[in-house]
């Protein structure tokens, strides 16, 4: 059975996709961390990232470091934190979080809340720096 992100990237589960190209496909999580909390996944399924083969994980890493960039260029931040948990959805995803501080990357915090509005606000932006 495919995996939700898979279903996401096919159109058919939609998101606030932050950027993408033929192979990698970015968007905001949606029970963010903090404000612009990214998730970047390759399109092809793969649940555990470190089964990919070494030159796609460095080229999903490349494609993270791009919108990383773009990320820390919309949102406010001392630095963009980068972590790969993969307990709930297997489909290889690397968190991108903008932080200001050690605790912000803190997966036990409480979500942050945005409405429609603001998510798709936040992906344009992030998408407009990309
Ligand atoms: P992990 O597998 O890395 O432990 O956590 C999965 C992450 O994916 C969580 O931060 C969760 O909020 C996010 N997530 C789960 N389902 C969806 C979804 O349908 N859409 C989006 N945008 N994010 C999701």
């Amino acid at each position: 059975m495919a995996s939700i992100f898979t279903k996401i990237v096919n159109g058919e589960i939609p998101s606030y996709k932050v950027a993408e190209n033929e192979r990698f496909y970015a968007f905001l999580d949606i029970n963010p961390l903090a404000k612009g909390h990214t998730l970047v996944i390759p399109k092809q399924e793969t649940d555990y990232i470190f089964d990919l083969q070494p030159d796609d994980l460095g080229e999903l890493m490349k494609f993270a470091q791009k919108v990383a960039v773009a990320l820390k260029k919309t949102i406010a931040c001392n630095r963009i934190g980068v972590a790969v948990l993969g307990l709930d959805v297997p489909h290889a995803h690397i968190h991108l979080v903008p932080l200001n501080s050690e605790a912000d990357m803190n997966f036990r915090n409480p979500r942050k809340e945005f409405s429609k509005e603001e998510f798709e606000a936040i992906a344009e932006q992030i998408r407009s720096n990309f």
